[in-house]
């Protein structure tokens, strides 16, 4: 079945990384479902036994309605949870343009006069409609196409720290089915107001994405961007992309050992700033964050791919090859950080949450049954004692009727003989 753009369906791919999360998400799902009728079943149980005997008083009863509340409230944030990777950097580095050759379509606008003035956020949709909608409207404005979407961007009055959420059929993007939701920024040099954007947009970040223009080196306003953010947590995810590699590729006067030399300086400086400045990883984790990609590139390969050509159809200038299995090799080992990291933050707190749930119910059972069973021998006993008093009760009356029926039996011979005597007499 065809979706609107006439793409196909991406189809599935049970080996990527992803699915530590994907499958994480079902199982931890699944427990909470069975968490929650264990729960109501016991509330209903406990309820009863309120109603029947005075084992378990309203206190007690009123809890285990709140653990049924509780494990609600955790069902619903864990449906709704997802991975999600913020891109930063400076205007016209290409974020947006990552963001596309990662979906393989180029969904954001990009390119001169389609500056990101907002926050943009690509999540997954259920259907084959593709909407946006702005913050603090319910509004569902629909998205035919690019164009479209970048003449609503634009129309909309927006603040940079606003977001605007895009949503996309989640069939059309393997990452956006298996819950991957991508954020783009506006650049970290227009900005004054970092810590706002932190605050609203960054701190439930699994992974952040630096992307950089490899014609120039990093300035100060990226750099800073990311020592606020790593004063505000600990030890981010992050990854750095110098892009746009194809252009120094394609200059005239470069040769091979120059543009060897350009990109050891790079990943040396790119290492450093995790390592020493940011100090978020070790020089061997550093390694592995820091990539040389064409975006633009990448994105027309995959277009050319989904048109059924060879990806190198797509080609911007010699190297592509190179570059192009680089932004496969970056996209492999973000997927690993991005589920491993998100299982991490926000699974351990659900599952620690469920452990403890669980736990008080558990010793607000035992202390019950412990009740229940007292209460039980003390009935036994009681029930003991009156039959001992019973039997006993029993013993004297057949004791009592045994005399009784002598006396009754002396009584009448006496009145007999007493009869007889005088009916003589
Ligand atoms: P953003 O402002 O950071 O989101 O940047 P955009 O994605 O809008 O890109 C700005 C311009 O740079 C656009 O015209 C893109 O086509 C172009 N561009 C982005 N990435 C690359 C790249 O890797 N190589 C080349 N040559 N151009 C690129």
């Amino acid at each position: 079945n065809l979706l609107p753009g006439g793409s196909r369906p991406y189809p599935m791919n049970d080996k990527s990384p992803l699915q530590i999360f994907v499958r994480a998400k079902k199982k931890i799902n699944d427990i909470y479902g069975e968490i929650e009728e264990y729960v109501c079943e016991t509330t209903t149980f406990i309820d009863k036994i309120h109603d029947e005997a005075e084992i378990v008083d309203k206190e007690e009863r009123d809890l285990f309605k709140s653990y049924v509340e509780k494990v609600a409230g955790i069902r619903t944030v864990l449906q709704r949870d997802h991975m999600k990777v913020a891109f930063f950097g400076r205007t016209s580095n290409g974020k947006s343009s990552v963001i596309n050759a990662m979906l393989r379509e180029k969904i954001l606008p990009s390119g001169i006069g389609h500056t990101t003035n907002c926050f943009c956020q690509v999540e997954g949709s259920n259907g084959d409609e593709a909407y946006l909608m702005t913050e603090g409207s319910d509004e569902h404005i629909n998205v035919v196409n690019i164009k479209q979407l970048a003449n609503a961007l634009c129309q909309e009055k927006l603040c940079e720290s606003s977001l605007v959420r895009i949503f996309w059929p989640r069939e059309r993007c393997s990452l956006l089915r298996d819950d991957v939701v991508f954020v783009d920024s506006p650049g970290v040099d227009v900005s004054a107001n970092l810590d706002d954007w932190i605050d609203n947009h960054c701190l439930n970040a699994d992974v952040f994405v630096l992307v950089l223009n490899a014609e120039s080196t990093m300035t100060r306003a990226e750099k800073q961007f990311f020592h606020t953010v790593s004063q505000k947590l600990s030890k981010p995810n992050i990854f750095i992309l110098n892009n746009r590699w194809d252009a120094s590729a394609n200059e005239p006067e470069c040769q091979e050992s120059e543009l060897a030399k350009v990109k050891s300086q790079h990943t040396e400086r790119c290492i450093d700033f995790l390592t020493k400045e940011l100090k978020v990883s070790n020089e061997k984790e550093a390694a592995e964050r820091v990539f040389f990609v064409s975006a633009r590139e990448t994105l027309q390969a995959r277009i050319e791919e989904a048109k059924g050509n060879p990806p190198h159809m797509g080609a911007i200038a010699e190297g592509f090859q190179m570059r192009y299995f680089e932004f496969q090799d970056f996209e492999r080992k973000f997927e690993e950080c991005i589920s491993q990291s998100a299982v991490k933050t926000k699974f351990q707190q659900h599952s620690s949450r469920g452990k403890s749930v669980a736990g008080d119910m558990r010793s607000m059972l035992d202390n019950i049954y412990e009740r229940i069973t007292i209460f039980r021998n003390h009935k036994m006993d009681q029930k003991n004692m009156l039959t001992e008093r019973i039997q006993g009760t029993e013993t004297q009356m057949l004791q009592v009727t045994r005399e009784m029926k002598t006396k009754i039996h002396n009584m009448v011979e006496e009145v007999e003989e007493k009869v007889s005597k005088a009916l003589n007499e």
